[in-house]
C-alpha cells in the first residue's frame, strides 16, 4: 500500500541528516592568507595617499584587511533536517534576515534583507538554519542574483522541498555612494522553485507574506 512505503521510507530517513555546505560554489576555492591582505591593505593606502605615520591611521591596514576578512569569509557549518513528522504543508518562511556582503564588482558594502521560504516535502530544516544559509552565501564577493539563486538551489537540492522562494532587497553602496548616487534606492530580485514558480496561488501568497509587493 502507499502508506507503508511512505513509513518505510520515512523509517529509513529517520535519523536526522547532517549535510555540509561543501557542495563546489563559484567563488569557494579561495585560499585566504591574512598576512599577505594585511601588507596589500597598506600599499594600498599608501598608493591612496593616506598618511599611515599618523595616530588615527596606524593600525587601519590591520583594522581594514580583518574587516573584509570578516566579510569575505564563511563559517563553515554542517546543516541538520529533520523527518516531517507532522507532514505540515503550509508554506515555512522566514522574513528580514539580515544580509551583507561586497559587491563583486567594486567590492562595496551591500546591506539588506532576504525572505526566505519553502513549502516542505519529507524533510524540514531548523528554522534559524535559513538565516546561516543567507550568511554562508554573502560572505564573498557576490551579485544579488547570484546570491538570490544559490540560496535558493541549495534549498532545494538538499531539501527536495515542493517549493521554494528567496527575495532580497538590499542597498549597494557602489550606486549610493558613487556613480549615479541614487541614495535610498534598493535592489530586489527573487528566485522561485517548484510550486512557488507554477501555482499562482501559492506565488500570490509567499509574495504577500514577504510584502514586498503590494
Ligand atoms: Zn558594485
Amino acid at each position: 500500500m502507499h502508506t507503508t512505503s511512505i513509513a518505510a521510507a520515512r523509517d529509513a530517513h529517520r535519523q536526522a541528516t547532517d549535510l555540509s555546505l561543501t557542495s563546489p560554489q563559484p567563488n569557494e576555492r579561495r585560499q585566504v592568507d591574512s598576512a599577505a591582505v594585511a601588507r596589500a591593505t597598506r600599499e594600498l593606502l599608501i598608493a591612496l595617499g593616506a598618511d599611515l605615520d599618523s595616530e588615527g591611521m596606524r593600525e587601519t591596514p590591520r583594522r581594514m584587511a580583518a574587516a573584509y576578512l570578516e566579510l569575505l569569509t564563511p563559517d563553515p557549518f554542517s546543516m541538520t533536517t529533520f523527518p516531517n513528522d507532522e507532514g505540515y504543508d503550509e508554506l515555512v518562511l522566514a522574513r528580514g534576515i539580515p544580509v551583507r556582503s561586497v559587491c563583486e564588482h567594486h567590492l562595496l558594502p551591500v546591506v539588506g534583507v532576504a525572505h526566505v521560504g519553502y513549502l516542505p516535502g519529507e524533510r524540514i530544516l531548523g528554522l534559524s538554519k535559513l538565516a546561516r544559509i543567507v550568511e554562508h552565501f554573502a560572505c564573498r564577493p557576490q551579485v544579488q542574483e547570484r546570491l538570490t539563486k544559490q540560496v535558493a538551489d541549495w534549498l532545494s537540492d538538499q531539501l527536495d522541498p515542493k517549493g521554494v522562494g528567496v527575495v532580497i532587497e538590499a542597498e549597494h553602496s557602489c550606486m549610493t555612494l558613487r556613480g549615479v548616487q541614487a541614495a535610498g534606492s534598493s535592489t530586489v530580485t527573487s528566485t522561485l522553485l517548484g510550486a512557488l514558480r507554477e501555482d499562482a496561488r501559492s506565488r500570490q501568497e509567499f509574495f504577500a507574506l514577504t510584502g514586498v509587493y503590494r
